[in-house]
């Protein structure tokens, strides 16, 4: 069967499969390609940072492109750390020192309402686009809990389970998480506006 191809522009392994997983549009394949062009995500937002992302990878490689970018809006910082999430307590992008730098601002406060939040884009080399969004509420507790996950999973509550996103296991964390609402969201959309995506018969 013919199949049309979406160039997903990360080189985070996880979040690929978690996209081919998620897929069941039968005439759609998603490709990850080692050693992406570099691109400098200078938005001031995680949509710009995502849209940069998307399009520079589509126009490049003359591909339909898909990219997410994502991180933690925390309500008593004036939602940060947010677009800067990973590197929040440095350059080197240390999950552990970012805990313990949100912990730090956040002591003594009483509001410790946040929410994750991704942003999928996919752009056509012309630069026309599709977006989809997924949020996850929750709080950050006082102290880390839980091995499983990534980023400030320890330290982030989701009501419904009472537990940190780090001791779900990854179906349930996929469930309710904020990426996987996006995905399953961007994949809806895909499926609704097939033939506009792929107009004029790239990726085929
Ligand atoms: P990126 O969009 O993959 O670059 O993620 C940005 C940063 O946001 C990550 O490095 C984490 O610090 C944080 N983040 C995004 N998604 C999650 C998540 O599901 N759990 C924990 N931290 C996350």
């Amino acid at each position: 069967m013919k199949t049309n191809k979406i160039l997903v522009a990360t080189q985070n392994r996880n979040k690929f499969r978690e996209i081919v997983k998620l897929n069941t549009i039968d005439k759609l394949e998603f490709l990850y390609k080692k050693n992406l062009i570099d691109i400098v995500e200078d938005g001031n937002n995680f949509f710009e940072n995502a849209y940069k992302k998307a399009y520079e990878t589509a126009k490049y490689y003359r591909m339909v492109s898909m990219a997410d970018d994502s991180g933690l809006v925390v309500d008593a910082l004036n939602g940060a750390p947010g677009i800067y999430s990973a590197r929040y307590a440095g350059k080197e992008k240390n999950d552990k020192k970012n805990n313990t730098k949100l912990l730090r601002k956040l002591k003594n406060k009483l509001n410790r309402k946040a929410r994750f939040k991704a942003i999928i884009v996919l752009a056509r080399p012309d630069g026309k686009y599709w977006k989809a969004e997924g949020v996850c509420e929750g709080y950050i507790t006082t102290e880390p809990k839980g091995e499983n996950g990534f980023g400030y999973d320890p330290i982030f509550k989701i009501d419904r389970f009472n537990k940190t996103m780090a001791q779900l296991s990854l179906e349930e964390k996929n469930l309710i998480s904020h990426r996987g609402k996006s995905i399953r969201k961007m994949l809806d959309k895909i499926d609704q506006n097939f033939t506009e995506i792929f107009k004029g018969g790239i990726n085929e």
